[in-house]
C-alpha cells in the first residue's frame, strides 16, 4: 500500500494538550469547477465565465466570523490569481491559507512533473496574493491513488510541509481504502510532511464520511453530529470539507447524467443551517492552529 512503510502515525497529541479537535476547510474554488464531467468548461474559458466565488465566499466568511471560527482556506490558484482580494480578506480574518493546486486537475492524470510544477505555481500565486507563506495542500477530488506513488515526494518538492488529500475509503475520484485513519508524519525523499487523512468512520466493514461535499449536504444532521462524535471519541481530529457554491442554492447548472446531478446540487438549500449547527456545537481552527496545540508545527519558510 502507498504510504505503509513510510509513515509514523500521530497518537493523540491533539487533545490531551487541550487543543480544539475540530478543524473547518473550505475548498475555494466557483461553481464551475466540477471534476471529471465532459460539459465542464476547460481552463481556457473560466476568466470568461460570470463567477459566484466572490460572494460565496465571503458569506461564508461571514458565517465562520459569526461562530468566532477559524478555518483553513485552500484556495485554488486559478482563484488567487483572479481574486487576490479574497485570498487578503481570508488572511486579514484570521483564516489560514493553503493550496487547492491552480488549475484543478486531477493528480492521477497528471505527470510528476506536471503535478510539481501546478503545485508549485497554486503555492507562489497565493503567497504573492497575500504576502504569507502556505504550508498546506489539498489535491481535487482527494486524488491521491495507488497509481501516484510519488505524489508526497513531488508535494514536499513544491515546499509544502503537510497534506490532506488523502481520503481513506473507497471514492469516484481516488480514495484508498486501507489507510490510516489519522495524521501521520511521511518521509519522501525530498522532506517530511504530515498528512490529515479526511474524517471517515469505520460502519459495518465499510468506511464511511460525512463530513463534507454531497455527504454532509444529504445525511441528515443528527446522523452527522453522532458520526462526528464518533471520531472524536476515538481520538482523531474531526475534518469537515465544504467549498463555497454550496451555500448558494442559485448557482448555474452544468448539464450531467441524473445520479450525478444529485450528488452535485442535492440538498444545497440545507447546507448553510447544517454548517451553523456545526459552528455552533464545536470550537473550529485551522490545521495550523491545531498543529500548534499539538505541539507539531511544521517549520513555515517561504
Ligand atoms: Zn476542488
Amino acid at each position: 500500500m502507498l504510504v505503509a512503510e513510510r509513515l509514523t502515525p500521530l497518537t493523540n497529541g491533539t487533545s490531551s494538550r487541550g487543543a480544539s479537535a475540530c478543524i473547518f476547510t473550505v475548498d475555494v474554488e466557483d461553481w464551475f469547477h466540477i471534476l471529471d464531467l465532459r460539459t465542464a468548461p476547460d481552463l481556457a474559458s473560466w476568466d470568461a465565465l460570470p463567477s459566484r466565488v466572490e460572494t460565496n465566499f465571503l458569506r461564508m466568511l461571514d458565517l465562520l466570523e459569526e461562530a468566532g471560527a477559524r478555518a483553513t482556506c485552500f484556495f485554488l490558484g486559478w482563484v488567487a490569481r483572479r481574486f487576490p482580494g479574497l485570498v487578503r480578506a481570508a488572511a486579514a480574518r484570521g483564516h489560514e491559507l493553503a493550496s487547492h493546486s491552480y488549475a484543478h486537475r486531477l493528480v492521477y492524470l497528471m505527470t510528476p512533473e506536471e503535478f510539481y510544477r501546478d503545485a508549485l505555481q497554486a503555492r507562489h500565486v497565493i503567497e504573492d496574493a497575500a504576502g504569507l507563506p502556505v504550508a498546506g495542500y489539498r489535491a481535487p477530488g482527494f486524488s491521491l491513488t495507488e497509481r501516484t506513488p510519488w505524489f508526497f515526494e513531488k508535494l514536499a518538492e513544491a515546499g509544502y510541509l503537510y497534506d490532506s488529500s488523502l481520503f481513506p475509503a473507497r471514492r469516484n475520484h481516488g480514495g484508498l481504502a486501507d489507510a490510516p485513519l489519522g495524521p501521520f508524519r511521511i518521509k519522501t525523499a525530498a522532506g517530511e510532511l504530515i498528512e490529515f487523512p479526511i474524517s471517515v468512520i469505520p460502519v459495518c466493514g465499510t468506511r464511511l464520511c460525512l463530513f463534507g461535499g454531497g455527504y454532509l449536504r444529504l445525511f441528515p444532521l443528527p446522523l452527522i453530529t453522532h458520526m462526528a462524535d464518533r471520531v472524536l471519541a476515538s481520538g482523531r481530529p474531526l475534518i469537515l470539507y465544504v467549498h463555497p457554491r454550496e451555500i448558494d442554492s442559485a448557482q448555474p447548472r452544468l448539464p450531467m447524467p441524473p445520479a450525478r446531478r444529485f450528488r452535485c446540487y442535492v440538498k444545497l438549500g440545507d447546507t448553510e443551517r447544517k454548517l451553523r449547527a456545526l459552528l455552533d456545537r464545536h470550537r473550529f481552527v485551522s490545521f495550523l492552529a491545531w498543529m500548534e496545540h499539538a505541539g507539531l508545527t511544521p517549520a513555515v519558510t517561504s
